[in-house]
């Protein structure tokens, strides 16, 4: 049988994870990926470096530079934060394409243009009049990938990115708020400094593109860290771009012939310093929702619920999480940039204290193996998509028992090893 042929939108992470994913499955991949026009740096944590490495990209995660000394100093209270480690994305992005290069994955350098989905397959313009046909699409381009009216929006929001050279030394990083917005400092080994500040798209202030590096100076003088973080101000000598960080969650983020992963399915703001870590994982759940929508029609349904409903639900829970960090500033509530953020996207905590009362279990889809199938989870109101299994026990009858039997008979059932960590998960439900 002819192998399946996938197109990858995009060579950002999302897009990586994904097509090393599809490799596995044994599909045909081409990845078609312009370079991104921008030089940033960003934040990450060792859990997401750990899992660059499990799904293949090594070369990537080994181009994190670890910061020792991590600074906050938010709403007033100044604290020191176990390290971060930080990634030159340019760098990082060549290290994500040669991962793909080493295992076999084809890269065209292009811009995509336009993508036609029809019933029978998907047909891809590309920059220079060529043109790609292929089984399925997986939209990845990030933040650029064209969104639909319908989408989710959160409260508009732009960062400025502020580069420059000054002198080599540790790297470090720290972040601050502003009354205006916040910032995240960094600086390289090798002499980069970077100055991020993040505030509203509708600032009535904002001057025009050729005042911008002057009013970023001012805005960095009224930083409490910047004159300490870097040693030299380069005042207005600086190379500036402007990125949008406005959280927005597309409306269409799967059907039988397309999918939306990583920044292209939901942004997140990047006050959580998640956004790498997100996009990993609407991307590694991606292969099996496409093996299933391509080998296992009948449940093509349940496949795309499952990938719309998870990456829905991750939307929600970041934008609370954020909402929650700027709820924290009190000291500047009347300032529209806070009061917007700390009201969206709505009043729900971001979690919810559960009872054993409201503990249900039901069918749900989930991952097994190389596709999505159903299988009976544990819903509680913390956890409405439901919780199949944890190291090994599926959790879902271990609750139906504990109707029937007591504790000490359920668990000390369990095999030694796997007791402890069920033990304190159900007493986490407040069982026991
Ligand atoms: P991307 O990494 O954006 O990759 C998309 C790729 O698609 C790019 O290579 C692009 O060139 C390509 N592309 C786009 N359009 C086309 C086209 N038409 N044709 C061909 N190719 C195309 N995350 C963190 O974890 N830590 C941080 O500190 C952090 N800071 C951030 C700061 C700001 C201001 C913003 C806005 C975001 C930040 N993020 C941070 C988020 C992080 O950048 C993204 O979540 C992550 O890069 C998303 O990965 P992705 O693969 O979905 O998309």
């Amino acid at each position: 049988m002819r192998r399946k042929h996938i197109a990858i939108l995009g060579a950002g992470p999302a897009g990586a994870a994904a097509a090393l994913g599809l490799l596995r499955l044994g599909y045909r991949v081409t990845v078609i990926s312009d370079w991104r026009r921008f030089n940033a740096i960003e934040g990450t944590s060792e859990r997401v470096l750990h899992a660059l490495r499990t799904v293949g990209l090594r070369q990537a995660s080994g181009t994190a530079i670890a910061a020792a000394r991590r600074e906050v100093y938010w709403a007033g209270h100044h604290s020191l934060r176990n390290r971060e480690w930080l990634l030159d994305r340019q760098v990082f992005d060549r290290a994500l394409r040669e991962d793909l290069r080493r295992s076999g994955i084809a890269l065209l350098e292009a811009r995509v243009l336009t993508v036609d989905v029809a019933a029978d397959g998907v047909c891809l313009q590309l920059d220079g009049a060529a043109s790609l046909e292929a089984d399925f699409v997986v939209d990845a381009r990030g933040r650029q990938a064209p969104q639909s009216g319908e989408a989710v929006r959160g409260p508009e929001t732009l960062s400025l990115l502020c580069r420059w050279r000054g002198p080599e030394g540790p790297a470090a990083s720290a972040a601050e708020s502003l009354v205006s917005g916040w910032c995240w400092l960094a600086r390289l080994p090798g002499g980069d400094q970077y100055w991020q500040w993040t505030f509203d798209a509708r600032h009535p202030h904002m001057p025009g593109k050729a005042e911008l590096p002057a009013w970023c100076a001012a805005q960095r003088g009224t930083s409490r860290l910047a004159g300490e973080f870097f040693t030299v101000d380069p005042g207005e000598a600086v190379e500036l771009r402007a990125r949008s960080s406005t959280c927005t969650l597309a409306a269409n983020l799967c059907d039988v012939r397309s999918i939306r992963v990583g920044d292209a399915a939901m942004a997140v703001d990047p006050l959580s310093g998640n956004g790498i870590f997100q996009s990993l994982s609407s991307a590694l759940q991606a292969p099996a929702v496409i093996n299933t929508l391509l080998q296992y029609p009948a449940d093509a349904e349940l496949a795309q619920r499952f990938h719309c409903r998870r990456v829905t639900e991750l939307f929600y829970r970041f934008a609370r999480l954020g909402r929650d960090f700027y709820r924290q500033a009190t000291a500047v509530p009347e300032q529209s940039f806070w009061r917007q953020r700390q009201q969206w996207p709505d009043d729900h905590p971001s979690h919810v204290p559960v009872t054993p009362e409201q503990i249900v279990t039901d069918w749900a889809p989930v991952v097994t193996g190389d596709r999505v199938g159903r299988a009976r989870v544990v819903i509680t109101p913390d956890q409405p998509l439901g919780i199949w299994h944890l190291n090994g026990v599926e959790l879902a009858p271990v609750i139906d028992a504990l109707r029937e039997a007591p504790w000490e008979q359920v668990v000390g059932g369990l095999p030694p090893a796997q007791r402890g960590p069920v033990a304190g998960w159900l007493q986490s439900l407040g069982f026991g």
